[in-house]
């Protein structure tokens, strides 16, 4: 079956100019062309500043987007994404962006979600003392072409992106103060190469047909541990396999690790190095 979605029309759900980086890979890899809804608000589903919490977890908020994103353009295609930052949940110290994308295609009743984890990301946060580095924290965070935020009792001043701007919401502000790197995409570029990064892998899986029906969106659905302990041969913790499925059909193919890795190194053996 040729792809068949050139030449047709994808609602994306954002306030946040994230086509800039979504658009290329949808046309490049299917020959889709985006169509951003105006007048959505998608804030309404939750916003990374706090003043809304968000109702549902990622993959659930995400979905809701693309469908809100799909009945507005009255569209039966969609795409929407949505991101968390925090800790890295392996690497202590480190901050990590969490970005998730989904593809809806009602007609096909096919739903393609892709997610990445990545240190990529400028996300951090200043406590306004004494004696606080603030021009090192800008510069950390890339400001002014990363844009900051501030907190204080006085409220949220957003999307601050010059210095004089900054000095006018530092001056207004009273009691604790707190700047913060603002992770709304189309105001950090940092944010927007990862989601361009996540589109094209959703993108090209998308393109992947199923290798038994045909159907589009043949990909990684899992993984399964028990790479064998180079001394001992003992299954470990670590992934030794990936399981590539079909979302229609069922079919499955397993594939070697992508870094080419046969065996885990004694240390994660449980017999050798209990
Ligand atoms: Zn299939
Ligand atoms: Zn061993």
């Amino acid at each position: 079956m040729a792809n068949p979605y050139r030449g047709r029309q994808l609602a994306l759900a954002t306030q946040h100019a994230k086509e800039r980086a979504i658009a290329p890979a949808f046309e490049m890899h299917l020959g889709l062309r985006l169509v951003v809804p105006a007048g959505l608000d998608t804030d309404s589903l939750g916003t990374f500043t706090g003043e809304r919490p968000r109702p549902a977890p990622m993959h659930e908020t995400a979905r809701r987007k693309a469908r809100m994103g799909m009945s507005a353009a009255g569209l039966p295609l969609g795409v929407a994404s949505e991101g968390s930052f925090g800790p890295h949940p392996s690497v202590p110290f480190l901050a990590a962006g969490h970005e998730v994308m989904i593809f809806i295609d009602a007609e096909r009743e096919l739903e393609v979600i892709e997610e990445q984890i990545s240190p990529e990301t400028n996300f951090a946060a200043i406590d306004v003392t004494a004696d606080a580095d603030i021009d090192g924290f800008l510069r950390r965070i890339g400001f002014p072409a990363h844009a900051v935020i501030l907190r204080a009792d006085t409220g949220l001043v957003k999307a601050i992106t010059s210095r004089s701007q900054l000095d006018d919401a530092l001056q207004a502000a009273t009691g604790p103060t707190r700047l913060e790197a603002d992770m709304r995409a189309h105001l950090n570029p940092t944010r927007l190469g990862e989601i361009g990064r996540l589109a094209d892998k959703l993108a090209r899986r998308i393109a992947t047909p199923c290798p038994a029906c045909e159907a589009p969106g043949f990909g990684v659905v899992r993984a399964e541990r028990g790479l064998p302990c180079a001394e001992c041969g003992t299954p470990t913790d670590l992934v030794n396999t990936l399981i590539a499925g079909c979302l229609r059909c069922g079919h499955e193919s397993r594939l070697p690790r992508p870094d080419g890795q046969v065996s885990a190194t004694a240390s994660h053996c449980p017999e050798c190095n209990p």
